[in-house]
């Protein structure tokens, strides 16, 4: 049973349509995460769940309730933002408790709801700091603090990690989603960044101009993009321009190279995609595509090697592997690299 329903949302602004017939089923406790880039309505669909912007057309039910004639006050959601939007002349703990003391809990409860929240996050003593005596990643947390406390339905978080620099970003990630599935609180997150996205959600709702483009769990986002924009949006894609022999058995010339794939593939030219990772170093008979080429870059990564090689003018991007008994290959020098018919990404749509 969903928790949360969209059906048929729509939002325009005057003659701009910013959001096209949108749809999402979010079941209680799931984290569903909008991403695209700028400009593609995830805010908006957003200020539309929280009430702050009324739907053109549509449908937003939450826990079987229509709630869209409803003000964001009566909608039981609790909201993040980008900017810290903490009350600077309020304490840590007078922020956290400021929506209880709207909602008229008592000084008790609001006392122990507020110890509550700042265990939760993980600054139990912070209660009588000043937000500008925390860090920014702090701050967020108190954020979060102060959205959860009033025990909302829904929480809803506006891209809250994007103005914390990156390592931090990373150590709160997990920490919201250690929260969240702690409280079992159904969340809709929004974000441009794809990594993000991927690690902290259930599902992923891709967006782009205004219509959710392929809403899945992040493997099958990422391993079965459902459209071009979502291979292309999520992830580093190697494009090569195959043209199709014979369709039923998966024939294919790459650079005047056949290939038998023995999959089926669409008739005509096709663009291939494989990512990064499917490509391996060296030849190998068992994978149905072996590709040769000159290695045109070398970088030296780490765990990984990135290895940028000109296979008949696809440009491909191999990451291999470091392994301390292999040096990477020099600078022009030919290889082979090979790929598993199964790891290619067919884009047609
Ligand atoms: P970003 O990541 O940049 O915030 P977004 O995907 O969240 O982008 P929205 O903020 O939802 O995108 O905006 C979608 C479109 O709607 C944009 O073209 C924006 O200019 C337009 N828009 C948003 N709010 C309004 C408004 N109040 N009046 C007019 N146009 C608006």
């Amino acid at each position: 049973m969903a928790f949360l329903e969209i059906e048929h949302l729509e939002k325009s602004f005057g003659t701009n349509r910013v959001v096209k017939d949108f749809n999402l089923s979010v079941a209680k406790g799931e984290f569903i995460s909008l991403l695209g880039p700028s400009g593609c309505g995830k805010t908006t669909v957003l200020r539309m769940v929280a009430g702050f912007e009324s739907p053109s057309t549509g449908a937003i039910r939450i826990d079987g309730k229509d709630v869209v004639k409803l003000r964001p006050n009566q909608r039981n959601i609790g909201m993040v933002f980008q900017a810290y939007a903490l009350f600077p002349n309020l304490t840590v703990a007078q922020n956290v408790a400021f929506g209880l003391k709207v909602a008229g809990v008592g000084r008790a409860e609001r006392e122990a709801r507020v110890v509550e929240m700042l265990r939760l996050i993980g600054l139990p003593d912070k209660g009588p700091s000043y937000p500008f005596q925390l860090s920014g990643g702090q701050q967020q947390r108190v954020a979060l603090a102060r959205a959860l406390a009033v025990r909302p339905q829904v929480l809803l978080l506006d891209e809250p990690l994007s103005a914390l620099d990156a390592k931090i970003r990373v150590s709160l990630r997990a920490e919201i989603r250690q929260i969240q599935r702690e409280l079992g609180i159904t969340t809709i997150f929004v974000t441009h960044d794809q990594e993000e996205a991927l690690s902290m959600s259930d599902r992923v709702v891709v967006m782009n101009g205004g219509v959710a483009e392929q809403v899945a769990e992040p493997f099958e986002i990422y391993n079965r993009p459902a459209t071009r924009f979502v291979a292309n949006f999520v992830g580093q894609l190697n494009r090569i321009e195959a043209r199709v022999i014979a369709p039923t058995t998966g024939e294919i010339e790459i650079g005047g190279t056949r290939h038998m794939l023995g999959r089926s593939l669409p008739s005509g030219d096709v663009a291939l995609a494989l990512r990064p990772e499917a490509l391996h170093m060296g030849a190998d008979p068992a994978r149905e595509l072996n590709l040769t080429g000159q290695v045109t870059e070398v970088d030296f990564l780490g765990s990984v090697i990135r290895l940028r090689v000109d296979v008949a003018g696809n440009r491909l991007s191999a990451d291999v592997f470091n392994r301390p008994d292999a040096p990477p290959p020099a600078l022009n020098s030919t290889v082979t690299l090979s790929a598993s018919a199964s790891d290619l990404i067919i884009l047609t749509a």
